[in-house]
């Protein structure tokens, strides 16, 4: 089974920008704590069938 590195979607709580990485990557704008909008594609679709 081939692992896929899929991002997830970030928004960066303290400069606002949207970016694609892990969900634990800082901000690569300002280094600041984010939250995931957009799921990496496998949890994505758990999350949409909910
Ligand atoms: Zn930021």
């Amino acid at each position: 089974m081939e692992w896929r590195n899929a991002s997830d979607r970030l928004r960066c709580f303290a400069c606002g920008c949207e970016c694609d990485g892990g969900r634990l990557d800082p901000c690569p704008s300002c280094g600041g704590n984010g939250i995931v909008i957009s799921a990496a594609d496998e949890l994505a679709i758990v999350d949409w069938m909910t």
